[in-house]
């Protein structure tokens, strides 16, 4: 059976054994999903030790998405300009192949919500490597502007000056934001892990804003219920878009796309 893993330390809250077993089932496949704790500083030779044993391909989740984006021996050009690497795949001739699937996975999970990015006014709170990760597809949409705003107001401009060629956009603090509302405001600050809120004017929200959180948990996050509270139209937190990236990954390593709608319920249901 053709073995794959997730890597990250620590690894035993990941939720990617089950996805992948259920994208398994649904495209009615047989492979073997893993959780591989890594100590600090064992990147290398525990992923060579995996694929050394014909290991297929692996998701790499925090703290080691860096050190994956250095082991690949190819990048494809969303890994490059997000300086970071999720998924690992095995070519054909031993090569190892590094790609980040997030973006396609939180783009994927807009469109499964029935919201729209093209011509709309979108602001991302962050700059951390979740950010970097998603720009580049959520301006491949054609938005008509990006704001990226986050409390570093320096590593917001940085983004800004990284991504200006594929679009519109730029960064600031969130004191920089000016009294007008946003179609789209995606929460891709680890604020919510705390039950904290990034401190934003309440003119960014408009009863036409749809609120998503990159942050998920069994109850809605603590900016989901403060942007439903300023009475936006609707607000998701990211448990699909954590679906949506795995099947990209289930996709380049497997070559067929599941359906992410009925993994989301399942996996909803087990939280
Ligand atoms: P990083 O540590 O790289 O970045 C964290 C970001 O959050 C920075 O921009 C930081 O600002 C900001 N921040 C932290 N605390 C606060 C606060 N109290 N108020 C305002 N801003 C704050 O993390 P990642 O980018 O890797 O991840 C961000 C979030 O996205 C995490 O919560 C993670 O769980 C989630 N995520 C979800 C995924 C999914 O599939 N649903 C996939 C990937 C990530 P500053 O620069 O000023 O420090």
């Amino acid at each position: 059976m053709d073995q794959y893993a997730v890597v990250g330390n620590p690894i035993a809250h990941s939720k990617s054994p089950q996805i992948h077993q259920l994208f398994a089932q649904q495209t009615k496949q047989e492979i073997n999903y893993e959780k591989l704790l890594v100590p600090l500083g064992e990147f290398n030779q525990h992923l060579n030790s995996f694929f050394q044993r014909g290991g297929k391909g692996l998701n790499v989740t925090v703290p080691f998405k860096e050190d994956a984006f250095e082991f690949a021996d190819a990048l494809s050009e969303r890994a490059q300009l997000a300086g970071a690497v999720n998924t690992l795949v095995v070519k054909g001739d031993g090569a190892i192949w590094g790609d980040t699937t997030d973006g396609v996975g939180l783009v994927a999970d807009i469109y499964r919500l029935g919201w729209q990015i093209k011509s709309k006014r979108v602001l991302v709170l962050g700059a951390g490597g979740a950010v970097r990760g998603v720009l580049q597809p959520l301006l491949v949409e054609k938005p008509e502007k990006i704001i990226i705003a986050n409390r570093t107001a320096s590593k917001a401009v940085n983004l800004s000056e990284i991504f200006k060629p594929y679009g519109t956009i730029c960064g600031c603090g969130f004191e920089n934001l000016k009294n007008k509302p946003f179609d789209l405001i995606i929460n891709g600050t680890s604020a919510s892990l705390s039950g904290e809120l990034p401190p934003l004017p309440d003119a960014v929200f408009s009863s036409d804003s749809y609120v998503y959180d990159m942050v998920y948990g069994s109850e809605p996050t603590s900016f989901m219920e403060w942007a439903d509270r300023q009475g936006v139209a609707e607000t998701s937190d990211g448990l699909g878009m954590l679906v949506g990236q795995a099947a990209e990954s289930f996709r380049l390593w497997r070559g067929v796309s599941p359906d992410i709608q009925p993994v989301i319920e399942q996996i909803r249901i087990q939280m």
